[in-house]
């Protein structure tokens, strides 16, 4: 990453954590732009039982550490929700913010139907977090909290999206987008056996990407943009140039 960095390269990780510390978290402060922690809990107890791991406590002070390093980046944290971390939400939302992160970001697995009494909770407990936001500290909720769908109406033509969220497996697979980072059909080479140029210039990529077809996509997190994109390519106006 201090390679990249040192070229220009705009870094930013998700980690769960546990190894951010000492003089690794000081040289991350110094060079990532964004450092998000994955911790979806407020006690022990929790993050034991949905993670398997008993180091709560040290990610919460690997999390203070990163917090108040010297340096630019932005550190907060990812809260995914669900119906064993639900009754948290708030607590874990203080203690991100005592520990002096900038952000907490609140999801739900995309894509899943939620019970719409366990929906009634998360949207209670989000809610009440909101009062933790200010000038130093940022509440983010993403959209699909309250979307609640299962499905999605595409509406665009092809995926635009697919070609600013690359994704580079640690076997050097490379694939379409994030969440295409398993399946086969999303596959478009190797960083192992040729360039990144190669495979991104090559007739492989351009036939994954010519024939994708979106009905088999799984619900994608980049809907939004994809639509986006469509909609300003194809825009008409005659002050087109002003928007
Ligand atoms: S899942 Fe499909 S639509 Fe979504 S980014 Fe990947 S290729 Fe594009």
């Amino acid at each position: 990453m201090e390679r990249a960095a040192a070229r220009g390269i705009s870094c930013g990780m998700v980690t769960n954590g546990s190894l951010v510390r000492g003089e690794k978290a000081l040289r991350l402060k110094r060079t990532a732009t964004y450092v998000r922690f994955s911790l979806d809990a407020a006690t022990r107890a929790t993050h034991l039982t949905l993670h398997q791991h008993d180091d709560f406590d040290q990610i919460v002070r690997n999390l203070r550490t990163l917090s108040e390093a010297q340096g630019p980046a932005t550190i907060g944290t990812g809260y995914f929700i669900n119906e064993r971390n639900v009754a948290e939400v708030v607590r874990g939302a203080r203690l991100v913010k005592d520990a002096g992160a900038d952000y907490i970001q609140f999801k739900t697995y995309s894509g899943l139907p939620i019970d719409p009494g366990l929906h009634r909770q998360m949207l209670e407990a989000v809610d009440e977090t909101l009062d933790l936001s200010d000038q130093t500290f940022d509440v983010h909720i993403a959209d699909r909290i309250f979307e609640n769908h299962s499905y999605q109406v595409r509406g665009y033509s092809r995926c635009h999206f697919q070609a600013m969220k690359t994704v580079i497996n640690a076997d050097g697979s490379v694939y379409l987008c994030a969440q295409k980072r398993t399946n086969p059909s999303g596959r478009v080479g190797n960083v192992l056996t040729s360039s990144l140029a190669e495979i991104w210039n090559s007739a492989t990529r351009r036939n994954v990407v010519d024939g994708l077809n979106l009905l088999k996509c799984p619900y994608c997190v980049h809907d939004r943009q994809n639509k986006m994109i469509e909609y300003l390519a194809h825009f008409q106006t005659p002050h087109r140039g002003f928007y």
